[in-house]
């Protein structure tokens, strides 16, 4: 039996993640309150570490594209205390490509690819447990059921609720 897998929302987080079931064959539905893919501005670029976000790129198989896309950029960095004195000066090898940007748009467009992104979707809240899965409420007053729930909707999540008393600070 196919096990019924949701995702709630479409940042990087919950892209990468669906991407690497879907590599594996696993449907999944991934729910997203914006109403669109360009709901809003993006915002600016990401850079991704090796090891990190470049790590989790590989598993999902991306790599080699995300590494054609990005770019070197901001590559040195110093931290400075308040006089002035430095603390750590970072400087880049000629060749160092160690954590290049890319635009937020972009990366999003090569996380969905092949994946369904369902939008205007906004979640309000998940109850466990029910006899049939986990219930998933939605701010149109529908529900459905899944037998996993997966919280990728940022800060303000409203899935965490559910794992955790824990709240953003
Ligand atoms: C100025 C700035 C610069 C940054 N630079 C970098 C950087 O260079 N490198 C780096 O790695 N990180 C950087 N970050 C951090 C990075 O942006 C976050 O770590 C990343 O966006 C978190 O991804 P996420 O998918 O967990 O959450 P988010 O990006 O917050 O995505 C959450 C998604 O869930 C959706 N959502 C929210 N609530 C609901 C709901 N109730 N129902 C359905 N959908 C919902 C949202 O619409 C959104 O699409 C930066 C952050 C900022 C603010």
């Amino acid at each position: 039996m196919r096990h019924r897998i949701a995702v709630v929302g479409s940042g990087p987080a919950g892209l990468t993640f669906a991407r690497v079931l879907h590599r594996h064959g696993y449907p999944v539905a991934i729910l997203e309150r914006d109403p669109g893919p360009d709901a809003r501005p993006p915002g600016g670029t990401l850079d991704l570490h090796e090891g990190l976000g470049q790590l989790a790129l590989d598993k999902a198989g991306l790599l080699a594209e995300y590494q054609a896309l990005s770019r070197p950029e901001g590559q040195a960095m110093r931290i400075l205390d308040a006089d002035g004195t430095v603390l750590r000066d970072w400087q880049p090898r000629p060749d160092d490509r160690a954590n290049p940007e890319i635009d937020r748009r972009q990366l999003r467009d090569l996380l969905i690819g092949p994946l369904d992104v369902q939008w205007g979707r906004g979640v309000t809240q998940v109850v466990p447990g029910t006899r049939d899965g986990v219930r998933v409420h939605f701010a149109d007053g529908r529900q459905e059921t899944f037998d996993l729930v997966v919280g990728a909707d940022g800060a303000w999540s409203r899935i965490r609720p559910a794992v955790s008393s824990v709240t953003p600070v």
